[in-house]
């Protein structure tokens, strides 16, 4: 739970000594309080206040790693239950499971292919982040050979399932690419996969029977034994049931700060589907509350697209809308007779109608107005795609420079600041185009050139 100003001022040590570039201790710890300042800007802090200070602002939701490099994958670290009241800091990974019971060109096609899998949107490159290898054999020399195939034909970070610790080991020992991540500790095994990974320093899943006091007990008998990167698997599958523990598990990391479930959470959304549908409608789920890592079963680009455009949207900053910069943008080799469409700075908006104005063929200018991140309707409702600011814009971007031909395009869903426009700016006649982005490529191709 976060300390309130008073509560770190009465563990600073009052000398008001200034050196913290705060007027007094209770000033400093008040801005500790607010996260406007660090702990270390003190030089005379306790050893003991260090320790209580530093655990009590440590996040509910214990930041877990594994992977290195570009396909690192950090989750938790989350410190709200509801998007809005704050944000979501760190999205959940997404990855594809292969079995050792699979055929070695089965495994080596379906990782290649989720691996090689990129979608772009709103200028971001969206992509599964793992792949997890499961033990299904029981057997090691099994294990390892599947794991073989998998690091040929796929750089992602790895997730190692299996229950015998004696196949954990055999894949450590082989190479399991950079901080894997192991699945799973459970009542049986628990002190020997708490072994491996402090050995190997890769974090652990643990495992329960569907009850959260048994995951409460082993996660922290794990932590007691000196394993601090733990993920929880409540070992519930079922729709609603999941739901309710992943919620619980949330709920009680954040607003009872229990510790002992203060970790991300991965899932299994195939194992509690019977189709590739189902097991979709569960991930949809697993991503909005609370998942840190999710494993499909099925790699279909047509699940796993709207999976990943999900995740995005959810874990945007709601304060921060997705944006691009402010300017002109040239499409298709515009020359000064080529038209002139103006829009807003939200990337959805600007991508949308970029996409289309590219496929039009039409050379075009398109000039991006600073709405703040706003959609065209939410600007004009907010005040932020005024006639006042196009008109800022238009004489200030450099596009007069460009054209010959000073014909502006407002989009149709503003249309009614066409007047307004032309007195803010003269010498330049304004057009309303289509109020939707699908409909610019007729649009385009009907204006005289
Ligand atoms: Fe107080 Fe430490 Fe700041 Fe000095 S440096 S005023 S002791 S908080």
């Amino acid at each position: 739970m976060a300390l309130t100003g008073l509560q770190i001022y009465k563990l600073l040590p009052k000398t008001n000594c200034k050196e913290c570039g705060f007027p007094t201790c209770l000033a400093f710890g008040l801005k500790l309080a607010a996260k406007g300042a660090e702990l270390s800007a003190c030089p005379y802090v306790s050893d003991e206040a260090k320790a209580a200070l530093e655990s009590a602002s440590a996040p509910p939701v214990h930041l877990v790693t594994f992977g290195e490099g570009d396909h690192k994958i950090e989750v938790g670290n989350e410190v709200v239950m509801f998007r809005h009241d704050k944000t979501f800091y760190h999205r959940p990974g997404l990855a594809l499971r292969v079995k050792d019971t699979q055929p070695a060109e089965e495994v080596a096609r379906a990782v290649a292919e989720a691996a090689a899998y990129s979608v772009e949107r709103v200028g971001m490159q969206l992509t599964l982040n793992a792949i997890a290898v499961e033990n299904a054999s029981a057997d090691p020399a099994d294990f390892v050979k599947c794991l073989e195939t998998v690091k040929a034909n796929a750089k992602l970070p790895l997730i190692l399932m299996s229950r015998n610790p004696a196949s954990i080991e055999a894949a450590l020992n082989a190479g399991a690419g950079a901080k894997p991540l192991i699945y799973a500790a459970d009542v049986e095994n628990w002190q020997a996969m708490a072994e491996l990974a402090k050995k190997s320093g890769a974090p652990l899943a643990v495992r329960a029977r569907g009850s959260l006091d048994e995951l409460a007990t082993l996660a922290d008998d794990l932590t007691k034994a000196g394993v601090q990167d733990l993920v929880l698997d409540t070992g519930t599958r079922d729709l609603a049931g999941s739901l309710a523990q992943l919620t619980q598990i949330r709920r009680l990391a954040i607003k009872k700060s229990f510790k002992p479930l203060g970790f991300p959470i991965i899932t299994f959304p195939g194992e509690g589907a019977e189709s590739v549908e189902q097991e979709a409608i569960a991930a949809a789920q697993q991503i909005a509350k609370y998942a840190g890592i999710i494993v499909l079963d099925h790699f279909n680009p047509c699940v796993v697209y709207p999976l990943l455009t999900l995740r995005l949207n959810i874990y945007t900053d709601p304060q921060k809308p997705i944006q691009v910069s402010p300017g002109i943008y040239q499409f298709n080799e515009p020359g000064p007779n080529s038209p002139v469409l103006i829009s807003t700075n939200f990337s959805l908006t600007y991508f949308s109608v970029a996409g289309e104005v590219e496929s039009s063929g039409v050379p075009t200018w398109l000039v991006i107005s600073d709405s703040e991140g706003l959609s065209v309707l939410t600007a004009w409702a907010a005040g932020k795609f005024t006639s006042e600011s196009i008109a800022k814009t238009v004489k200030t971007c450099g596009i007069a420079d460009k054209v010959e031909r000073k014909v502006v395009t407002l989009p149709g869903m503003v249309a009614t600041l066409s007047g307004e426009l032309e007195e803010e700016l003269p010498g330049w006649k304004i057009t309303v185009g289509p109020r939707e982005a699908v409909d610019i490529q007729g649009y385009l191709k009907a204006q005289p050139r």
